[in-house]
């Protein structure tokens, strides 16, 4: 059976974020017949990119219990060589259509990127640097929630344009990316950013 349609995909996520800011969470599908259920194979309707910040959990984000979501969760939401990876292994594997990058408010990564701008940053710091950079630029701002904004647009558009296996699907209209942005005390996730 086909996976459901990107549109339908994100108005579970919408749905389910409005049981997260409202503290009325289902804890659905979290409990021992869901793990026997999903022992062969998963099917997950959307794929998260998210930053790795703890503050920031998807699953509670959007009410979903195992086998929902297929989370990739790296500092700063980049997409990198490993994220595309993963990523295109949800959409040629397991046939998922919806993309969302999820950057959120007071991102420490980001922070950590624009302070570090006119400096030498350790190897790996400097990768993950090299990656936020150039949103910084783009978004012509000193506020870090703008940038962060700034950040999943563009980490949206290299997802696009540095996997040929996703260009291709979102070309076809299996696939859709979408940049959002979560609020920290709300919880809310803007889906239009
Ligand atoms: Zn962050």
């Amino acid at each position: 059976m086909d996976n459901l349609n990107w549109e339908k995909a994100l108005e579970r996520l919408k749905n389910g974020n409005l049981h997260f800011i409202e503290d009325k969470l289902d804890g659905k599908l979290q409990n021992s017949s869901r793990r026997e259920e999903l022992v062969s194979e998963q099917k997950p309707y959307a794929i998260i990119l998210s930053c790795a910040d703890s503050r920031v959990v998807p699953e509670f984000t959007f009410d979903t219990g195992l086998g929902e979501l297929f989370v990739i969760r790296v500092a700063g939401n980049v997409a990198n060589t490993s994220t595309l990876a993963s990523i295109e292994f949800a959409v040629a594997h397991l046939d998922v259509k919806l993309i969302l990058v999820l950057g959120h408010e007071n991102c420490g990564a980001i922070t950590a990127a624009v302070q570090n701008q006119n400096s030498t940053a350790d190897k790996n710091f400097a990768h993950l640097f090299r990656y936020i950079t150039p949103a910084i630029r783009l978004a012509k701002s000193d506020d870090i929630n703008i940038i962060v904004k700034s950040n999943a647009k563009l980490t949206a558009e290299n997802v696009y344009k540095n996997s040929s296996i996703i260009k291709k699907a979102v070309d076809e209209a299996r696939v859709k990316i979408v940049p959002a942005y979560y609020h920290l005390e709300s919880g809310k996730v803007d889906f239009e950013i």
